[in-house]
């Protein structure tokens, strides 16, 4: 194990060579002490999960510098240069790599990690919310009308404002209605989603283009709510939300890009490096691409193409899969849907749902899952994450993968995973490592679901949900992250929710199953080394190292000591640096502040 991390050690540096300056190979080891730094950062308390992989129980291998006291930095300092880390360690010894021109960053104790990656994403989603008015937090209508109208001082006449955020249950005595906001913002057709999006709020310029008037009847289920004289007040309650929020028209290319890179900009901003986005469509691609090529891409990102997009697929299908990491965006994966999910009873169980007997929900063709398709992808080099949520739609999933493999064991190298493994047979348990699938799951969905999980499937096979240790100790290599936008992607949280199992609320007391936690260790290498690894890209990141790409996240405390002491307080910490192929895409003012001084 040792010597063969040694012999990889040295071949990075051989890389490296190869990627400074052939002349400097004949330097020989003097090279690196004569080359300056772009950025050096320094006073950090840094790990570099560079050590052994922890056991299938969690235990920190025998190399990390763990010991009875707890967890101890492995290094100080990061020099780095053209993209990639020159050095990690002492502080004292990272003065060898500054020159005039190096950039410094004075970390003054805050923890650096391998950059993080949420390795399951629906970034546009992210982005559109961020573009949105946002009316989170807002206690009065008059509140609410000032925020569109400022927005509406930016947007051009005409152009829908979209919103959302007000609580409908809060002011259900008591809605608003189009007065103010026609009155404030006359000029633009203003939307506004509620909190839940059970209801609606618009001004008389939206209602119009809606062709919503006094003559619209409520649909069923729903209800236009009216004045005294019977006209539309401005509020659309629950099924009639839609005759106003149908009237919005799509995004235009331009737009859609707009929120690609808001929603990649949030990533950058919440401390990760990379995302894998878990279904992208032809729209996604060109928006990927377009931003690849203008050099915008502020996060790598490694694309899921979405299957249910047919031609996509076909045109990658006859292009074949990219095999390098040569660039900031790679697509060699694909994403294909299996199964519902388990709040809506549309996740496929073995045996009826426990609160609604006779009903087990779909699965496979009936969930417009394309067999023929995806086996051609998988045949054809791309590696598929397929979704699946119920016990059936595991062992369904995991026996169409197997069918393929054994017809092609090569395939099996391409690290298939199945996306939220949310429900796990304990006959199929092993067969995860036995295939080589990668177990891609969230540990927010836990702690969010397990208020109605257990109704769904019992007291017996919810001990088969979200079972990261069960699946652990079976060998099954895990991915974490958020499925966001369904999920706060927050670090903090999922860091939190894996290894306690406890809400924002920090309920239940003990953790919900808690048998199933991961250690503060597993959970930092869930979205950073194992991450890596599901996009092929554990030789390039997922570690501090000399040789590796120079994608760092720098937090105001240290997870693994935090995690390990008081877990509680980890949903206090907050993102100091972004850095990205050894360029800082988000810092936050108190560092920058800091590093001037
Ligand atoms: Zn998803």
């Amino acid at each position: 194990m040792k010597s063969s991390r040694k012999l990889e050690g040295f071949l990075l540096v051989r890389l490296l060579f190869a990627h400074t300056c052939c002349t400097l190979i004949t330097a020989g080891a003097a090279w690196a002490e004569t080359l300056p730094a772009d950025l050096l950062l320094v006073n950090g308390r840094v790990y570099t999960f560079s050590w052994g992989e922890p056991a299938p129980d969690g235990t920190p291998a025998a190399d990390a510098p763990h010991s009875a006291a707890g967890w101890k930095p492995d290094a100080e300092a990061i020099a780095i240069r053209g993209g990639r880390i020159l050095f990690v360690g002492k502080t004292r010894d990272a003065e060898a790599y500054r020159s005039a021109a190096t950039r410094v960053l004075d970390l003054k104790g805050a923890a650096a990690i391998p950059g993080l990656v949420d390795s399951h994403t629906h970034v546009a989603g992210l982005g559109e919310a961020a573009s949105q008015v946002d009316l989170v937090d807002v206690k009065t209508e008059q509140q609410a009308v000032a925020r569109v109208a400022a927005r509406a001082a930016s947007v051009p006449k005409g152009q829908w404002i979209l919103g959302r955020g007000w609580d409908e249950g809060a002011w259900a005595n008591r809605y608003p209605d189009m007065k103010l906001l026609s009155e404030k913002v006359p000029d633009h057709p203003v939307f506004l989603a509620s909190l839940h999006s059970f209801a609606g709020w618009g001004n008389r310029l939206a209602f119009e283009r809606a062709g919503i008037s006094r003559a619209t009847s409520s649909p069923e289920g729903g209800e236009v709510v009216r004045d005294k004289n019977g006209d539309p007040t401005g509020i659309l309650l629950n099924r009639a939300v839609p005759l106003l929020a149908s009237a919005v028209p799509p995004p235009t290319e331009e737009q859609f890009e707009s929120y690609v890179l808001a929603g990649l900009r949030v990533m950058a901003e919440d401390g990760y490096v990379a995302i894998h986005e878990a279904g992208a469509g032809a729209e996604q691609m060109r928006a990927f691409e377009a931003l690849e090529a203008q050099g915008k891409l502020p996060v790598r990102v490694y694309a899921m193409l979405s299957v249910r997009d047919e031609p996509l697929s076909r045109r990658w299908l006859a292009r074949g899969p990219d095999k390098q990491n040569d660039r900031m965006l790679v697509t060699r994966s694909v994403k294909a849907y299996y199964d519902g999910a388990l709040g809506s009873r549309g996740a496929r169980l073995l045996e009826d749902y426990a609160d609604r007997p006779g009903h087990r929900g779909v699965s496979g063709n009936q969930y417009g899952f394309d067999q023929k398709l995806v086996a051609e992808l998988m045949k054809a080099g791309f590696q598929v994450g397929i979704h699946a949520i119920g016990d059936a739609g595991n062992r369904e999933t995991l026996d169409f993968l197997e069918s393929v493999l054994a017809e092609q064991p090569e395939a099996r190298n391409l690290r298939h995973r199945i996306e939220h493994a949310q429900v796990v047979h304990p006959d199929d348990v092993p067969r995860f490592a036995r295939l080589g699938v990668i177990a891609s799951m969230e540990p927010p969905h836990c702690v969010e679901d397990k208020t109605w999980a257990e109704d769904r499937l019992g007291p017996q096979r919810v001990k088969g949900a979200y079972a990261w240790r069960t699946l652990r100790r079976a060998g099954t290599r895990l991915a974490l992250n958020s499925d966001l936008t369904g999920s706060d992607h927050d670090i903090f949280y999922g860091l939190h929710s894996a290894i306690t199992r406890r809400d924002k609320k920090l309920e239940p007391a003990g953790g919900w199953y808690p048998e199933e936690r991961l250690t503060p260790e597993e959970a930092v290498r869930g979205y950073t080394t194992w991450n890596a690894y599901a996009a092929f890209q554990e030789n390039e990141t997922g570690v501090l190292a000399p040789g590796r790409w120079a994608d760092i996240t720098v937090m105001d405390l240290d997870p693994l000591v935090t995690g390990t002491a008081e877990p509680g307080r980890l949903l206090r910490g907050s993102i100091l640096a972004t850095i990205v192929g050894g360029k800082v895409a988000y810092e936050a003012p108190a560092l920058a502040k800091a590093s001037q001084q």
